[in-house]
């Protein structure tokens, strides 16, 4: 990956805790880090291949200017977001904001934070046996296709599978949604999250009727494990009507803890003899 450097840009805005520092405003020195490839323009030395750092430089001033934020990790963190979310080229951003006359009691240079964003490759697995299955999973995709913190979402064909685990439950619809994100694991769970609530989603019977389920799969190559999230989803190479619609969307994604391709473990799960079929 290359890089772009923004070192020290001056930008004056309101942000701060302060009644005195949303009132009478103050300086920011903003640094910025762009990853992207850019070896596109090196070989044909085209400025329409690499981003313009002109355009980036105007658009932190601007919205240093033009946003409020308590904080400066607010702001660094919008102006990463922005940043991904305005010049398409950019995968990874780090934003370090400077605040030169933090209002102290103590003598220091300077005060400054440094926040990391970039564009992640997540892989979701839907479900739903209530209601009208296919259009609630087609308005929750909508509704992760319209987050402008998410990009090139899609959505695979829909199949009809058997119930998993608790069998007295009518036939479920399932597929998978690939797609790029800037939001972080957890934040991605609890969007996901709000969407299944959003979508009158109750908890009562565990694998029992649901209305819409939204699954992280995968999320890069990371291995995740909390009280809160597990990641790769612990049950997904059990599931055939997880790995089908994984092998429509990408037959080469591989499981970062198996190190296998998702087409090998879906042809692994049909030949093992634990394998509950739920797919015809
Ligand atoms: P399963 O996870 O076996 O498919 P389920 O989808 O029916 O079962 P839920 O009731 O939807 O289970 O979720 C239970 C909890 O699982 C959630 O509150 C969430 O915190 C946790 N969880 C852990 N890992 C994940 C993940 N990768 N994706 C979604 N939820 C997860
Ligand atoms: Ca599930
Ligand atoms: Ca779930």
């Amino acid at each position: 990956m290359n890089e772009i450097l923004i070192k020290d840009l001056e930008c004056f805005g309101y942000h701060g805790v302060l009644e005195e520092e949303k009132r009478l405003g103050q300086k920011f020195i903003v640094s910025v880090s762009l990853k992207l490839d850019f070896i596109k323009a090196i070989e044909h030395d085209l400025c329409q291949d690499t981003v313009d750092y002109g355009a980036v430089s105007q658009c932190i001033v601007d919205e240093v200017a033009n946003t409020n934020f308590n904080l400066i990790e607010s702001l660094a963190d919008h102006l990463a977001k922005e940043i991904l979310i305005r010049f398409a080229l950019v995968e990874h951003v780090t934003v370090e904001i400077k605040k030169p006359w933090a209002p102290l009691k103590v003598h220091l240079d300077t005060v400054s934070v440094r926040v990391e964003r970039g564009w992640h490759s997540s892989y979701i697995g839907v479900g739903s046996n209530m209601g009208d299955s296919k259009s609630i999973i087609e308005d929750a995709f909508q509704r992760i296709t319209s987050l402008a913190y998410n990009k090139d979402v899609l959505l695979t064909n829909l199949i009809t599978t058997k119930p998993y685990g608790y069998k007295e439950q009518n036939d479920f619809v399932n597929g998978a949604i690939s797609l790029k994100t800037l939001l972080y694991p957890k934040e991605l769970l609890h969007f996901l999250q709000a969407i299944e609530l959003d979508l009158k989603r109750r908890r009562e019977i565990h694998w029992g009727p649901r209305t819409i389920d939204l699954d992280i799969l995968l999320y890069d190559n990371i291995v995740l494990q909390d009280e809160e999230l597990i990641i790769p989803h612990p049950e997904m190479c059990k599931r055939d009507f997880v790995l089908k619609p994984l092998c429509e969307l990408n037959p080469n994604i591989v499981h970062p803890l198996y190190h296998k391709r998702v087409c090998d473990l879906y042809q692994e799960l049909q030949t093992s003899n634990t394998y509950e079929k739920t797919v015809e």
